[in-house]
């Protein structure tokens, strides 16, 4: 169950996880606590919520009433859900979490001090309340998460383009940062759906949405716009650094190796970016983005323009 790690470089935005409710979780009130009240009082708390968010916050939290730490990470691939809890520390102990066979994640906890043996099999012994909490919410999330989601691509569908959208903008005037939105498309994309049918089409998209997330702290906000026109949203990010992050998907795409029935298939993407103006509406800003698109389509494709 246990394994020595080396650090993992998770960059998540921590105005994020705020938003997400740790902030609202009521610091530690009582300490110290035995290994046998506490594996007991966490089974009951741990089963409150059925937000993993919410679970790790308070698991977090009441893991320090035995085991002192400065960070939690957690990681579950299969849900793109990542957690950074805390600040970092030198040393970490990592597990990973699973249940009758089901992967539930990994979970690394950090701090500068070493963790003695005895401690770690605290840690060890107080996973068994989180699991059956963290496999529900896990279960959960999935459930909601798949009407937010396009099938295809597994970017998040209209819905919750539209829901990210406007809490977004609520967000960038309430902290009075700025945000600025990429709209991407692939150049030519008939043409693959011509030469190699339309299943071909479907793996290239597939790899398209793929490659972008891969390029992106923030996996939760990319979005499939249209057929095969993606909607990247950058928070508290300026005009500059979106240029930055544009350019930079432009080229991993120019990149990447896309293969069909084991040939390459050479493919561009064109994109328009466009940063929020003081009392902006979203459908503003998402035609500001789709004109620069326009222009950077007639000025050659595989390029960048900047709405005006
Ligand atoms: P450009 O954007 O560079 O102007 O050219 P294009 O050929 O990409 O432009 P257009 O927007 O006219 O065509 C998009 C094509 O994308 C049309 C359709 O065949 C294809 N497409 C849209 N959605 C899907 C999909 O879900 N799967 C597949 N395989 N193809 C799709
Ligand atoms: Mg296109
Ligand atoms: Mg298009």
């Amino acid at each position: 169950m246990k394994s020595p790690t080396q650090t993992h470089a998770i960059d998540f935005d921590s105005a994020k996880l705020q938003r997400l409710g740790f902030g609202q979780i009521p610091p530690l009130v009582e300490r110290p606590a035995s290994l046998s009240q506490l594996r007991q009082q966490m089974g009951l708390q741990l089963q409150t919520s059925l937000e993993p968010q919410r679970i790790l916050g308070l698991f977090f939290r009441e893991v320090q009433r035995l085991v002192p730490l400065d960070a939690l990470h957690y990681r579950h691939e299969p849900s793109e859900l990542r957690l950074e809890l805390g600040q970092r520390g030198h040393h970490s102990v990592s597990y990973s979490l699973s249940h009758q066979g089901e992967h539930l994640g990994e979970l690394v906890f950090r701090r500068n001090q070493r963790f003695s043996e005895q401690e770690q099999a605290n840690l060890e012994a107080l996973l068994v309340p989180l699991l059956f909490p963290m496999r529900n919410a896990l279960l959960y999330r999935a459930a909601t998460q798949s009407a937010l989601r396009d099938p295809l691509t597994g970017t998040g569908n209209r819905i919750a383009m539209d829901q990210t959208l406007e809490r977004e903008i609520h967000m960038a005037r309430r902290h009075q940062q700025p945000l600025s939105l990429l709209m991407l498309d692939i150049d030519h994309f008939k043409r693959v759906n011509d030469s190699h049918g339309h299943a071909a089409g479907d793996q290239i998209l597939k790899a398209v949405a793929t490659s972008i997330k891969n390029q992106l702290r923030n996996v939760d906000m990319v979005f499939r716009f249209g057929g095969e026109e993606f909607l990247i949203l950058l928070s508290n990010t300026s005009r500059e650094a979106a240029a930055m992050v544009g350019e930079r998907l432009r080229y991993s795409s120019q990149m990447a190796d896309y293969q069909v029935e084991g040939k390459q298939i050479e493919l561009t993407v064109s994109l328009g970016c466009s940063t929020l103006l003081p009392a902006e509406s979203a459908d503003s800003l998402l035609r500001r983005a789709d004109s620069a698109l326009y222009v950077a389509k007639r000025e050659g494709r595989n390029r960048l323009a900047m709405a005006g």
